[in-house]
């Protein structure tokens, strides 16, 4: 017989945001199994309560306090579903830590994720936003998922195509948001895995540490002490990462720029279209380092927004804001938060 579902009223999610806000949820509820997750959805419909879905909080904020249900995804197992000489395919479980599943896969040999190592946060919401980093995202080794609708409970699988991944970006933060629960996700990994070191500050890492002909261990190292040099520990100050994405700006804005910041960095996306690093411009227009009260940009890495303490989530978005318009009257840029805001 299946077990009742707790439900917390007026629970504190400071425990479960990494940047420490202290909002509420008016209900709280902890899911690991298909059925609890119809049971969440039953209590949903019956009290026609708004409905949040939460893994490790990494990429949220709370600005307010949410007014119905928040559902915490916490669904475990990692699966060998299929392998042959040259690649395994696993299904994972939404609920499982993300910088787990890699140092698990890292120590079998399976290549793919190594340059995802240490991004905080589960499995079930790297699709969200096709997590990347150090010159690798999801969709490189993304196969597909399984999802349960919040409004039917009927449960789909989607293949990488219906995902429709882009930079930071996926079909789960436009048409379908909020509106499915990732349950788990399925990978294809390389046994041989040929590893990506496009990445500068990755190269140069291996380079001056001498490591030669490096394989995914060596790399999953490097990019762990990279990321522990130059990004806050969400344990020691609230922050959540990047707050902003990298603008991507057309050719001709960027080339008006250029005459004015000839050191402007750029990425090149297609013929009318540079990335410009968001970090870059917040801290040429002055707020690398900055603080007001408990709230800042962070002084080793001007695109993370960080809660010194006792910021609460206006505040913290206040501050943004701020931030966000100066970049736009110096600049004529418009950035745009990375991170899911809960207002
Ligand atoms: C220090 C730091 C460094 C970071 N570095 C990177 C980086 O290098 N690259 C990068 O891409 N990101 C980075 N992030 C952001 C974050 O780690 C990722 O976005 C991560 O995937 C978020 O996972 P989470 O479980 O914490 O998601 P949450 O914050 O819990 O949720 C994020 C969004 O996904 C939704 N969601 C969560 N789980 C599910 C589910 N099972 N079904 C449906 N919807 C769901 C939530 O409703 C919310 O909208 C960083 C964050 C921090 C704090």
């Amino acid at each position: 017989m299946s077990s009742p579902l707790k439900i917390y009223e007026f629970y504190d999610l400071s425990s479960h945001n990494t940047m420490g806000v202290s909002a509420k949820a008016r209900f709280f509820t902890e899911v690991n199994t298909v059925d609890a997750h119809r049971k969440a959805l039953e209590f949903v419909q019956e009290n026609e309560l708004p409905v949040l879905i939460l893994g490790g909080g990494s990429n949220i904020l709370f600005v307010k306090d949410f007014p119905g249900l928040v559902i915490h995804q916490n669904s475990k197992g990692i699966e060998l579903v299929a392998e042959n000489d040259e690649q395994v395919e696993v299904t994972v479980a939404a609920g499982e830590n993300w910088h787990q599943l890699v140092q698990f896969c890292v120590n079998k040999g399976w290549g793919g994720i190594e340059n995802l190592s240490l991004i905080p946060g589960n499995v079930g919401a790297a699709p969200i936003q096709n997590i990347g980093a150090y010159g690798v995202e999801l969709e490189s080794v993304f196969s597909s998922l399984e999802a349960l609708y919040i409004k039917t409970g009927e449960i789909r699988t989607f293949s990488k195509d219906e995902c429709a991944f882009g930079y930071r970006d996926s079909i789960f933060k436009k048409e379908l948001k909020g509106e499915v629960i990732i349950i788990s996700v399925n990978l294809i990994l390389q046994k041989n895995q040929q590893v990506q070191l496009s990445y500068k500050a990755l190269s140069d890492y291996l380079e001056k540490n001498r490591i030669n002909n490096p394989g995914i261990k060596e790399v999953s190292e490097a990019v762990i002490a990279i990321r522990q040099s130059k990004l806050p520990d969400p344990n020691e100050i609230g922050n959540t990462g990047s707050f902003f994405k990298n603008p991507v700006i057309p050719v001709s804005l960027f080339d008006d720029l250029k005459q004015k910041y000839p050191d402007i960095p750029a990425y090149p996306v297609s013929g009318e279209q540079v990335k410009v690093p968001a970090g870059w411009l917040i801290e040429k227009a002055g707020w690398k380092g900055k603080r007001e009260g408990e709230v800042g940009m962070h002084a080793k890495q001007a695109l993370v927004l960080v809660n010194y303490g006792k910021a609460t989530g206006q505040d913290l978005w206040e501050f943004a804001n701020k931030v966000k318009r100066s970049v736009h009257q110096q600049f004529d840029i418009d950035l745009t938060p990375e991170v899911n805001i809960i207002s």
